[in-house]
């Protein structure tokens, strides 16, 4: 039995349960998107762990110091999730992961008794179990967990997630959250959990504090809605695909037999296109790669990359016309007549005017519903 983490369960809600069966079957898909969140996990665990050994905080010496040598490491080392060998990072994510937690940990602090990386998992009936038994069903890793004594001397878990994407909005009340939430309420039940998504891209962060006697009721709704999930998810050969419009951005789409049949048999046109769009979308990636300097020509068709010639503006164009329409008696408002501004250009304008002048602009910042066909997830 493949225990199930978190991540399997959102999938399965996004896309369809048989991706769990592809995913333990080793299907290859794109993960290469994901490295620099990896890298940069790596790099914040091991300065973790260098704080709890030290049992204080590092310095900004220490940690500009251990970064460098750990991206060294990354460069060589292979890495392990769940015993199954991580492909080599590419360098440009490694270095991306460098400056990003170079960068965050100028301004954020490791504590240095908190647990960094820690496992969880629990057998079919939500025992607690060691990560790597036979029988767990469940099992997810969490960033890090801080439990400690408030001025109340109330327990408190503070739970952490690092996030590398720019956007983290949504984030506190997704299965991953609520997971979390109940594996360190089951081990550690302390009074208060603190939920917390950071992104190291960004320096925001987003938390949510659950005072655990008064949700108790909802932390158990929780813990057996996973477990539900788990007992189902994990019984792999009876999972059940169900291609359609969820295999659209499905990183198996390209692999799934029943995504090809569906894009090639179905009546109904709409799934049909859909289904064909996500088998493109899939192999988006590795047609450019494969055309990148060699396109494919069949008659008078071509896939790949051909020069087109594109009308541009030469980098000191601005000012050049500004001056000539000056120096011809041109005033302000006249050359504005020749130039639509963009909304983002106005919102620029709109950022560095004085609090005074933005509060007579409201207006201009406007909203209308328009209509864009595509697919939408
Ligand atoms: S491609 Fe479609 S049918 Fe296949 S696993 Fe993904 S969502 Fe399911």
């Amino acid at each position: 039995m493949i225990p199930i983490h978190p991540s399997n369960i959102k999938m399965a809600e996004q896309y369809c349960q048989y991706t769990l069966k592809l995913l333990h079957d080793n299907t290859p898909y794109d993960r290469r998107v994901f490295q620099t969140g990896v890298a940069a996990h790596y790099i914040l665990e091991v300065l973790g762990k260098k704080a709890n050994q030290e049992q204080r905080e590092l310095s900004q010496e220490e940690t500009t110091e251990t970064i460098e040598t750990i991206c060294k490491e990354l460069v060589s080392k292979t890495r392990y999730y769940d015993g199954v060998p991580e492909p080599p990072m590419p360098l440009q994510d490694i270095h991306e992961a460098k400056l990003i937690t170079e960068k965050w940990t100028r301004w954020n602090t490791l504590p240095h008794d908190a647990n960094y990386e820690e496992e969880f998992a629990f057998d079919k009936d939500m025992n607690p179990c060691t990560y790597n038994d036979p029988n767990a069903i469940f099992r997810t890793i969490i960033d890090m967990v801080h439990v400690y004594k408030d001025e109340n001397q109330q327990t408190v878990a503070h739970v952490r997630d690092y996030k590398s994407s720019w956007y983290i909005t949504g984030q506190l009340d997704n299965i991953q959250r609520k997971a979390q939430a109940v594996v360190v309420w089951m081990k550690y039940r302390p009074d208060v959990l603190i939920m917390d998504v950071t992104s190291i891209r960004t320096g925001q962060s987003l938390t949510k504090q659950i005072q655990a006697l008064p949700n108790e009721p909802m932390l158990y709704e929780w813990a057996d809605f996973i477990k539900l999930a788990a007992l189902k998810l994990t019984q792999i050969n009876k999972l059940i695909p169900q291609p359609g419009l969820n295999c659209y951005q499905c990183p198996f789409a390209r692999s799934c037999r029943f995504a090809v049949e569906f894009a090639n048999k179905s009546n109904h046109v709409v799934k049909k296109y859909s289904a064909a769009k996500a088998l493109a979308k899939s192999l988006e990636s590795e047609v450019k790669a494969i055309t990148k300097d060699n396109p494919v020509t069949q008659g008078n068709t071509t896939v790949g990359y051909v020069a087109k010639e594109t009308k541009a503006l030469h980098k000191d164009a601005n000012e050049d016309i500004l001056n000539a329409a000056l120096q011809a008696g041109w005033d302000i408002y006249e050359i504005f007549s020749y130039i639509n501004m963009t909304r983002t250009q106005a919102e620029k304008i709109l950022k560095d005017l004085p609090q005074e002048q933005r509060d007579k602009l409201e207006h201009v910042l406007t909203t209308k519903i328009t209509t864009r066909f595509g697919i939408h997830k």
